[in-house]
């Protein structure tokens, strides 16, 4: 039954360790909490870290105006997992996969 919940949780993960070596969290505050997630959990985080945590990184996921390069989908069209890799990448699943076919 927690499945898929348990498959979000490891996405955001990657996430954010991801955007963290990516170079993506120019905030350093953001940067520095993102750290502390990943090494000692959500649970960590005082509610003011909380709160630049979700305004940092957590909104990217809802905003509609992020959008595939491609297709221009916008990520909220996407379930969670996958909008971890427009982020990423810029393109949404299927267009990074037609993409790739392509070459
Ligand atoms: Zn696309």
């Amino acid at each position: 039954m927690n499945g898929t919940e348990g498959q979000e949780k490891r996405a955001l993960q990657e996430l954010r360790k991801e955007l963290l070596e990516g170079g993506y969290i120019a905030h350093e505050t953001a940067s520095g909490i993102t750290r502390q997630i990943i090494g000692q959990g959500l649970g960590s985080l005082t509610d003011n870290q909380r709160d630049v945590y979700r305004w940092y990184i957590e909104l990217l996921f809802e905003n509609d105006e992020v959008l595939c390069r491609r297709c221009q989908s916008p990520i909220t069209d996407l379930p969670m997992n996958e909008r971890y890799m427009l982020i990423r990448t810029g393109y949404c699943p299927l267009c990074d996969y037609r993409m790739g076919k392509n070459d």
